[in-house]
């Protein structure tokens, strides 16, 4: 088992250009299985609920770099803030503004990324391009001093159908070039495009991904 979970990290790792970030998704794993990618050197991990991420904060070693990835609800926004590295999938202006004012609270700048809805399920959460791009436009998050936006975030479409994955993060890389040009044009720190999970993250990186968060590929099923 700990075996598997090293040969898998760095088989994932050695298919991984420079540049690109390799969040491990340890959601619904022990945090035994954390130790195990930590004793290989991972330090960046995903989790997408707030009380099982905190049991594993607690545990685990400190130097450990947690992003929430999942659907955050605004009300438990108070109990990461103190400690997490990034907020993956913020997914409305309400979101972005408690994030702000519990950064402001524990004396911090919390990083976040923006999620996109590009994928036709409709289950999905995340911003529209055109509503994400208005709400940029608009302004209103340059008064917020304790958030950094550094990128976007998305899942492609659960599919086989490899051209319609490629058409959705091509998409998201336009839609980032776009505001590269235009409202991030003199934000250097507006870097991340993170696209890509553990079928799909080789195609993400051939469509500009420079974040890809893997889970089933390094850690094996999850135990719901
Ligand atoms: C669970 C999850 C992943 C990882 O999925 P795998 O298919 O196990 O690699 C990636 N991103 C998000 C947002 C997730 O919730």
């Amino acid at each position: 088992m700990d075996n598997c979970i090293t040969s898998n990290l760095n088989e994932v790792r050695a298919t991984l250009p420079q540049g690109v970030a390799l969040v491990a998704v340890s959601k619904f794993h022990p945090a035994s299985s954390i130790e195990t990618a930590y004793a290989a050197g991972q330090r960046l991990f995903g989790e997408s609920h707030e009380q099982e991420l905190a049991k594993k904060y607690e545990a685990l070693p400190k130097d450990i770099k947690w992003h929430f990835i999942g659907h955050l609800q605004t009300n438990k926004v108070r109990y990461i803030a103190p400690y997490i590295s990034m907020i993956e999938a913020v997914d409305s202006p309400k979101l972005l503004h408690e994030i702000n004012k519990q950064a402001l609270r524990n004396n911090r700048v919390i990083d976040v990324l923006l999620e996109l809805h590009i994928a036709e399920e409709e289950t999905k959460y995340g911003f529209p391009i055109d509503d994400c791009r208005q709400y940029l436009v608009g302004g209103e998050w340059r008064e917020m001093s304790n958030v950094r936006i550094r990128g976007l975030m998305m899942m492609a479409s659960n599919t086989d159908d490899a051209r319609q994955i490629r058409r959705e993060f091509s998409s998201a890389l336009r839609f980032f070039e776009e505001l590269k040009s235009t409202v991030f044009a003199n934000v250097p720190t507006f870097d991340t495009r993170s696209w890509g999970m553990s079928h799909d993250y080789l195609l993400a990186v051939e469509c500009g991904s420079n974040m890809v968060r893997v889970g089933t590929k390094i850690f094996g099923d999850r135990q719901y």
